[in-house]
This record gives structure tokens, sequence and C-alpha cells, in this order.
């Protein structure tokens, strides 16, 4: 099955594999960030559509909003995570250039499960459409440990996203 927006991106759909490296990076992210919520982006090679390979930490911005404009972005960095639109855009746009596309998005949940929230889901989905082609990670941090993760993918014509397989394995080196 594939994603009626991005038909050639079939990391959008979930059913990913992982490097247990790649998943450290992010928990320890997720636990240095603690009580803050963290984000980043993870990336993998276009010829293994499964394959995430590497990560990238990213700043949440929440806090920076929420200063300058406490109305409109009432919540803080420990409930909320807001990533620079225009970096992911440019990230987006760099990685699939280079054959390294931007599969998954991650972000942390602070002594919370690591559920797809309404707000999450509102971040990502709008009208129906997917705001960003790839799947999305949630780690959850209970009192500065990881407890959880779960991978969550768009449901196509809705607003709301379904958990997806996500397997942590080292791969070997593809021959060539
Ligand atoms: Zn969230």
């Amino acid at each position: 099955m594939t994603h009626p927006q991005y038909p050639d991106l079939p990391w959008v759909e979930g059913d990913l594999v992982i490097d247990p490296a790649v998943l450290e990076a992010i928990e320890a992210h997720a636990r240095e960030a603690y009580p803050s919520e963290c984000c980043g982006f993870v990336f993998g090679p276009i010829e293994e559509a499964s394959r995430l390979d590497a990560m990238q930490r990213e700043t949440n911005e929440a806090d920076k909003y929420h200063r300058l404009d406490p109305e409109t972005f009432p919540r803080t960095s420990r409930t909320y995570f807001k990533i620079n639109e225009l970096r992911a855009a440019r990230t987006f746009e760099e990685a699939a250039a280079a054959g390294r596309p931007l599969k998954v998005i991650y972000h942390s949940h602070c002594d919370a499960g690591p559920y797809f929230s309404d707000e999450d889901a509102a971040t990502f989905a709008q009208e129906g459409m997917l705001m960003w082609p790839c799947a999305f990670l949630v780690v959850s941090v209970v009192e500065g440990e990881v407890r959880g993760r779960a991978l969550w993918v768009h449901v196509p014509g809705t607003d709301r996203f379904r958990e997806a397989r996500l397997e942590v394995r080292e791969e070997p080196v593809a021959e060539r």
C-alpha cells in the first residue's frame, strides 16, 4: 500500500528498520532534553526504503515562541515541540537530492506515553493531508528514563495517525 500523496516514498507508510546505534542516539537526546521534549530527523538510503541509519538533532523552538507570544503559544517545551519549518523544508529537499531522504521526524513525550497526541496530529495533518513526507517516531521519557517508543504514520484522507512497525536491527552493508 502506498500513500496517495507520496506513492514513491514508501517509508511514509512505516514498516521501518532502525539501526540500534541510531535509536540509542535518539533516546540519548530524549533523556538529555528531559523535562523538555526533544525533536529531530532520521535519514536512510534511498535504495533501501525501510532502512534508517542516521539521525540529526533539531532545536525545539517551543520556548522561544512561548516567550515571544504566550497567547498564541501557551505551551512550553515541557508539553510541546515546535520544529523550525524552514529548516525542515530545506533538510527534506537537500536530503532527497543527496539520495539520503529524511524518512522520520522524531520527538519525545515527558512523563507520558509514546502515543500520537491530538496536538501532534493537528501539527502534521490538516484537512486530510499529510504535511511532511515522512513517518513519526515518539519516544516516551518517564522520570528521565526512556520507557517506550512508537512509530506513527498518517491515515490518508484523514487527520489521524496509526501505529506502524519499527524493527531495531543492524543490517549488513549491501554489496555493490
Ligand atoms: Zn507529541
